[in-house]
């Protein structure tokens, strides 16, 4: 029997499970899909909010304020890229000054450090490119970017090192309440687990249901987005955001941590919780909207168009507590946005919750709070470069030459705890893909690595998802079945 089962690999399960992997306890996070990071944490604006938006007084804004200066430290340890970049909130005209001015107070009474309202000479020296219309904004020089789905699969990685289980392609179906905690029917095999932390995502409110919990539902609300080239990564430095709406924050502008630029979200009601396709109506607006912000946006170097599925909470707030309806079963849900600012702090919160139903937590003694360092081959010098390959050569085989990724990463990146398993699983982990060809140079290369490191057949690699073929066999055996 395991002490804690975690179910759900995105940011809040893996920041859970490492910081539980402190202590002296048998952890095993149970993931549906095949691989960390499946959900909202792969698709979404990447900010890490100052956090002036949430309303005071609320776990949203508890959280965001808490996690934010937490981002340092955690991504230093993981080796984690992190850019704080500071944030601007445009008025374009009175309606908007309203909204700076509360937006200003808000931020003020929920503790949020260096706020100021400046005026368009301020603007410009941070942002040449500025709209022409813009006459104010709030700026917050606390707000970040972060790769969300590189910290995920770097937390999850540190939990396997100190001693988490990973279960990918385990979907949770039923729990059945036991005498000292719960046995988990899953499409794999049955757990059990003295507690169960509830963190997944879009479909929290139906694992809640599972053990007799009916306290919240959630609503799915979708954001599209563009993402241009990282050669248009230079026309701006800040986050650059306008007047939120009655939903969600509005359309952002943003530099990424990898240098590009991505344009969304928008929001509207999902027709169901795994509806991730673009549509071309809502992409254009997004479009119109951005372009009020920032003079210029090459739209013509978008590089790919993704959607990102919010967990819309019907209760307003964030959900953190012991389930009152099943003892040792704990809910994090409704976990929208600032979910991935906030989702340092909340691990640490629910570390003290663990700690105040179960008899207390021991520590390990050999925590290593650390991962090993990832090689990023394009950033070093020609020296360290030429002293790399000299040791292992296949850092000198050039995969992914958009992103100037090496074989060397990409073995690298499937053998470690939490590998990549498909192609995407490689993007997220080194790059390779990213770039302007979107894979279509280097994805066979991409194949053939990691079907030779898993000890696979070329066909059984997915792109994404499970069932995500690329490859269906060898063109002359297909053309002769067909004779
Ligand atoms: C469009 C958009 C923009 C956003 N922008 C920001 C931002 O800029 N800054 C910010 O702070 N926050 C932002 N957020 C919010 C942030 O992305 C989320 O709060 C965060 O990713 C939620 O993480 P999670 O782990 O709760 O959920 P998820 O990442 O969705 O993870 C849940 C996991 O549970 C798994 N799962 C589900 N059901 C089962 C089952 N039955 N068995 C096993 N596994 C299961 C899923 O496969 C998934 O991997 C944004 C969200 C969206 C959608």
């Amino acid at each position: 029997m395991y002490d804690i089962a975690i179910i759900g690999a995105g940011i809040i399960g893996t920041f859970i499970a490492r910081e539980l992997s402190r202590y002296n306890l048998d952890i095993v996070i149970l993931e549906k899909d095949n691989d960390i990071s499946s959900g909202a944490t792969k698709a979404n604006t990447g900010i890490v909010h100052a956090g002036y938006d949430a309303k005071p007084d609320t776990k949203m804004a508890y959280f965001n304020v808490k996690g934010n200066p937490m981002f340092d430290k955690v991504c230093e340890e993981l080796d984690v890229t992190f850019k704080r970049k500071g944030s601007l909130v445009l008025g374009f005209n009175e309606e908007d000054m309203e909204t700076i001015e509360e937006l200003y107070e808000r931020g003020k009474k929920n503790k949020v450090p260096n706020l100021e309202i400046i005026d368009r000479e301020r603007i410009e020296e941070l942002e040449p490119n500025i709209g022409k219309d813009v006459v104010r904004a709030l700026y917050a020089p606390t707000a970040g970017i972060i790769s969300p789905w590189e910290l995920a699969i770097g937390l999850a990685e540190n939990a396997m090192d100190n001693g988490a289980e990973l279960m990918l392609n385990t979907e949770v179906k039923d729990i059945e309440s036991m005498d000292n905690g719960y046995k988990i029917k899953t499409n794999e095999k049955e757990i059990e687990a003295k507690y169960i932390i509830n963190c997944a995502g879009v479909y929290a409110d139906e694992i809640s249901r599972m053990v007799g919990d009916n306290s919240f539902k959630i609503t799915p609300r979708s954001g599209q987005y563009y993402l241009l080239d990282k050669n248009a990564g230079r026309i701006m430095n800040t986050v650059v955001f306008q007047c939120p709406r009655k939903f969600g924050k509005g359309v952002v502008i943003s530099p990424t941590a990898h240098g590009n630029i991505i344009v969304g979200p928008d929001n509207e009601i999902s027709p169901n919780k795994d509806a991730t396709e673009t549509t071309g109506y809502r992409l254009e607006m997004i479009k119109q909207t951005a372009q009020k912000s920032i003079d210029g946006i090459p739209f013509n170097k978008n590089i790919t168009n993704f959607t990102g599925i919010r967990a819309e909470p019907d209760t307003g707030d964030f959900i953190i507590e012991e389930s009152k309806v099943a003892k040792g079963f704990i809910n994090v849900g409704g976990i929208k946005s600032p979910g991935l600012t906030s989702s340092p702090a909340i691990a640490e919160y629910v570390v003290e919750i663990v700690k105040n139903i179960s008899a207390g937590l021991e520590e390990k003694k050999d925590f290593n709070p650390r991962r090993r360092k990832v090689i990023r081959f394009a950033e070093l010098s020609n020296e360290e470069k030429a002293e790399l390959i000299k040791k292992d050569p296949s850092y000198g085989k050039i995969i992914c030459r958009c992103e100037t990724v090496t074989e060397g990463e990409i073995i690298d990146c499937i053998n470690r705890n939490a590998g990549a398993t498909t192609v995407d699983g490689v993007k997220r982990r080194t790059k390779a893909g990213f770039g302007r060809c979107q894979g279509g140079f280097c994805m066979p290369r991409v194949m053939e690595i990691l079907a030779r490191e898993l000890n696979k057949d070329m066909t059984d690699i997915v792109k994404d998802k499970t069932g995500s073929y690329i490859l269906t066999g060898e063109t002359k055996e297909i053309e002769n079945e067909e004779k």
